[in-house]
């Protein structure tokens, strides 16, 4: 890990984003971390240290046993409350105001970026800003449903019909939202640039959108710490300190 800016490579990815007519960017969980919410993937980091996420956060997990899946999602909210937009969200707003970025795709569930301001967000693995009953469709904003599960004598908040409420995020075991992916795709295909940020490109089926892009003739950027799959193929990387990468290239473009 490097807080050392790579001046060059910022210059060459700025360069490939002037002569862009699209630029979309697509975030994992990387562009969260320097607002306090650890990556999940990343051992040691607590939350996940002990559970199979894969196992708990697991939708026939949420059907089987709210309880324990409430138990397990309760503290991950917790974890996200009071966490702020970071200056690499700052960042993607400056760009999309500035007319240099069309659009984010985003995995992470947080809600920074909308926070942080950015008006066209695709949020293909949902947001804990709500939840939702599937039994009859009524839907909870976040602050409604943190009192339910800390008036609930179980620690399941319910809906008024009774059932148990389930965030309004995908779950291991559902689908992306069809529409979301839909969009996700027609961005990438559209892309001169796709900025990857942040993210490990290791997570289906959002990992092939860097193929779409490519196949379209655009160019790829990975903006992400470690390695990824197409850190060969792309036409730039940038391994460093996201927040100041992200802050010099808006402040040459
Ligand atoms: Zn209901």
């Amino acid at each position: 890990m490097s807080s050392v800016v790579d001046f060059e490579r910022v210059e060459r990815l700025a360069s490939l984003m002037r002569e862009a007519q699209s630029v979309v960017a697509l975030t994992g969980a990387g562009i969260s971390v320097p607002s306090g919410i650890p990556d999940f993937r990343s051992p040691g980091t607590g939350l996940w240290e002990n559970v199979n996420p894969i196992e708990v956060a697991h939708i026939d997990a949420w059907r089987a046993d709210p309880e324990r899946f409430w138990h397990f999602y309760g503290n991950r909210f917790q974890t996200l409350e009071g966490k702020e937009p970071n200056g690499a969200h700052r960042a993607l707003v400056a760009l999309e105001a500035r007319g240099k970025l069309d659009a984010i795709i985003t995995q992470n569930i947080d809600r920074l970026h909308r926070r942080a301001g950015s008006r066209r967000l695709i949020e293909v693995h949902g947001s804990i800003d709500t939840s939702s009953c599937l039994a009859c469709g009524a839907t909870y904003p976040i602050g409604e449903v943190r009192r339910r599960l800390e008036d609930s004598d179980i620690s399941v908040p319910t809906c008024d019909c009774g059932e148990p409420l389930k965030p309004d995020v995908v779950l291991f075991g559902e689908w992306l939202p069809q529409g979301a992916l839909e969009e996700a795709y027609a961005l990438a295909a559209g892309a001169d640039v796709l900025l990857c940020i942040g993210s490990s490109l290791e997570v289906h089926p959002i990992a092939q959108l860097p193929s779409v892009t490519r196949q379209t003739g655009g160019a790829v950027a990975v903006i992400t710490q470690g390695a990824t799959p197409w850190d060969a193929r792309a036409a730039v990387k940038l391994d460093g300190d996201v927040v100041a990468e992200l802050e010099a290239l808006v402040a040459l473009l």
